[in-house]
């Protein structure tokens, strides 16, 4: 292959970043991802620095943004708003902290950093004369933007009036005009039933929804900001001088500022939190980010390391992180029958790479989102993945549809892929089900499921080897799993003598598990693990279950009419007293072990239960304690045993803090209930 001379290069490579720029910037409907627009602008970088003669005026490295190009009047900014430069690895994190090093010396390393959260919105500035907003604008080409005044006064959360004392006559605050994920998914959902086109993603129809000409369009849009800088006249003085000071500042001011920032004191501590953001904390926010943006935190230093090219802050640097949204095809919509019989669509996709993981399989959740999104196979379509989230399918992009053949629309099913049965539709619920308990979609389900490691937990018992159990006819229900013989599992391939005989060892010893598993691993709609054990521990036994009402359940603190309804519906239901019996038949433990003859682990104990748990509900809590001879009360004293503590928990915390009362997290609290100490 002959190389590309680099002048030619080069020259293709602005062009072509100088169109993506104006589909981004202008049109707010880009042609490129992101990852790709990088890639190509570092190319250009890498020629430049090269060879400096062909850096010419009009690069797009040595721009921010693009010309303002709407009929929205101009604004020039107090201050030039500028770009970052961007670091894609710890190493070029390094390579930045150095460069300021030989500039400033070690000041900068011993004032320290700051970290915030990359928000991908779009850039805007207000302006605040005697604390009063009189004029916000895009950031545009950085010297001159866009008048949106009337269109960021209908965003609630940009006052108009700022609070305080301190604050300076003539000020621009600058930030971050973004779309959280939910109010963008309801606001698409709205958009398809209204039969508009729906948007591609969060960041462009903010920056769209903020440049229109009629206020009235933005104030129907779900827009949020986030304050991180100021700008000031020259010669007027903050009532700071850090970066942390000037975020607190502003939200003294009652500007908003996003959460998840960290004063660091050294790069390490950087890197620690840069990993803990893209790992955890991304996943949990509700709104894009693409990365960190890192900054000396000491202002004066801030000021003398200065702007290199009319572009980048030398004090500041975006630590970019791999997109979580990628663009591909979705080559299908396929249909998974769950346990419960519930019909989940998923999406098969053309594999494509994102946050550093190839994904080819998507979640749809349900038939109404798939018509709500109109999403078609075929589309191209926005994939999002987020930590250990299963990835999701944001969205169709309709107008890379083929004009002339679009691809037909998608059908809700009205049969069961895996049986035929006719669907039927829960009043209350969005997901369509397969009513047939023998479906052999839902059998396999069923099977995984009752299996499972929180249910009956069968060493062994593979999804691989449930379906070449049922491939087999060798199985149609959990019960049937014991009657297996190593005989049997002997005539299929995979299993050896060993295999076979472990396999029904695992299944033996799985007779012994106490009702409350069998309750969970048996699949009764809304029976979750915690239910299952409150359910088992109060009746006892699956006979007096079996005979319970909806009251008689509903009398249990922690269990709800959903739940009471759905298990009275499950033993009035033939099938499922059949198979009961056929378990019994089978000698599994249809009992729930007492907790503790004498009295349980919690016995005379007195207990208090403040703020959210993770997983039990307080009535569940309550309840579990009680079932083991606690008592619970409302208030701390010095009478309280133990104080069971949750997220966000108030006075209650402190006061048990004060008492020296002892505190417990929900962990604790079911791995007591669980190994009665019984000393
Ligand atoms: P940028 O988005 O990489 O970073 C600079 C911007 O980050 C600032 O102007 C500010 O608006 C924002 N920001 C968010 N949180 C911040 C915080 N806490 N502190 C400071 N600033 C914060 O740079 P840019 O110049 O706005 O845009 C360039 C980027 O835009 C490219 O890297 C690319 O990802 C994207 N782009 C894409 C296309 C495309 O075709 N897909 C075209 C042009 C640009």
């Amino acid at each position: 292959m002959t190389k590309v001379p680099p002048g030619r290069r080069a020259a293709e490579l602005r062009a072509l970043l100088h169109q993506a720029s104006y589909e981004y910037y202008v049109l707010d409907r880009p042609a490129l991802s992101d990852a790709e627009y990088d890639r190509l602008f570092r190319e250009l970088q890498t020629i430049e620095k090269e060879h400096p003669e062909l850096r010419t005026a009009d690069s797009p490295t040595q721009r921010v943004g693009a010309e303002p190009a709407s009929a929205l009047a101009k604004h020039t900014h107090l201050v030039p708003m500028i770009s970052l430069g961007n670091a894609f690895t710890e190493a070029e994190l390094a390579d930045w902290e150095e460069r300021i090093a030989r500039l400033v010396g070690d000041d900068a390393r011993r004032a320290g950093f700051v970290a915030e959260l990359k928000i991908d919105g779009t850039a805007v500035s207000l302006t605040y004369e005697n604390g009063v907003f009189v004029k916000g604008a895009t950031r545009g080409n950085g010297t001159v933007g866009e008048d949106v005044t009337a269109n960021l006064r209908t965003l609630r959360d940009v006052p108009l009036r700022l609070r305080g004392d301190d604050v300076p006559r003539l000020l621009e605050i600058r930030g971050e005009v973004y779309m959280p994920f939910t109010k963008f998914e309801k606001m698409n959902e709205e958009r398809v039933a209204a039969g508009e086109p729906v948007f591609a993603n969060p960041r462009n129809s903010a920056a769209g929804a903020l440049r229109q000409l009629d206020p009235s369009i933005t104030a129907k849009r779900p827009l949020r900001f986030f304050g991180y800088t100021v700008a000031v006249p020259p010669g007027v003085t903050l009532p700071f001088d850090t970066q942390w000071g000037l975020l607190e500042a502003l939200q003294r001011w009652g500007i908003p500022v996003a959460p998840g920032r960290k004063c660091c004191k050294s790069l390490p501590e950087v890197n620690e939190w840069a990993r803990d953001v893209e790992a955890r904390v991304r996943a949990e926010l509700d709104f894009g980010i693409d990365g960190g943006v890192i900054k000396v935190d000491s202002l004066r230093l801030q000021d003398e390391l200065g702007v290199v090219g009319g572009r980048e802050p030398r004090w500041a640097i975006a630590r970019k992180f791999a997109p979580d949204i990628a663009e591909t095809t979705l080559l299908d919509i396929q249909v998974n029958v769950g346990r419960t019989g519930a019909l989940n669509p998923f999406a098969v996709l053309e594999a494509v790479e994102i946050g550093g993981t190839t994904v080819r399989l998507a979640t749809l959740h349900n038939f109404d989102l798939v018509r709500a999104k109109d999403l078609r196979r075929g589309d191209r379509v926005l994939v999002k993945r987020a930590g250990d989230v299963i990835p999701q399918v944001i969205g169709p992009i309709p107008e890379k549809r083929d004009a002339n053949d679009p691809p037909p629309k998608t059908r809700t099913p009205t049969k069961c892929p895996s049986c035929g049965t006719k669907v039927e539709r829960d009043e209350e619920e969005v997901a369509i089900y397969c009513p047939n308990v023998a479906c052999p979609g839902r059998q396999l389900e069923a099977l995984v499921h009752f299996a499972s490691r929180h249910a009956m937990d069968i060493r062994g018992l593979s999804y691989a080897r449930i379906e070449q159990l049922i491939a087999a006819s060798l199985v149609h229900d959990v019960a049937d799993i014991y009657a297996l013989t190593v005989e049997q599992l002997l005539t299929l391939e995979r299993f050896a003598e060993t295999s076979a005989q472990n396999l029904v060892d695992a299944i033996t010893a799985s007779r012994a598990q106490p009702l409350s598993r069998l309750l969970f691993g048996l699949g009764v709609r809304h029976v979750g693990q915690t239910a299952a054990q409150l359910l088992a521990r109060h009746f006892g036994s699956m006979e007096a279950l079996r005979r319970a009402t909806v009251d008689d359940i509903l009398a249990l603190r922690g269990v709800g009419e959903t739940i009471a309804i759905a298990v009275v519906a499950y033993f009035n239901d033939a099938s499922s007293i059949a198979l009961v019996k056929k378990l019994e038949r089978a000698g599994l433990t249809m009992t729930e072990p007492v907790a503790v003859a004498a009295g349980g682990a919690f016995k005379g104990m007195t207990a208090v239960v403040t703020g959210t748990l993770p997983t039990l509900s307080r009535a569940q809590a309550t309840e579990l304690i009680e079932s083991q001879g606690g008592r619970v009360t409302s208030g701390v004293s010095k009478a309280t045993t133990f104080l069971v503590v949750g997220a966000d928990a108030g006075s209650k915390l402190d006061k048990a803090r004060q008492l020296g009362v002892e505190t417990i997290d929900e962990a604790e609290l079911l791995r007591r209930a669980a190994t009665p100490d019984t000393e």
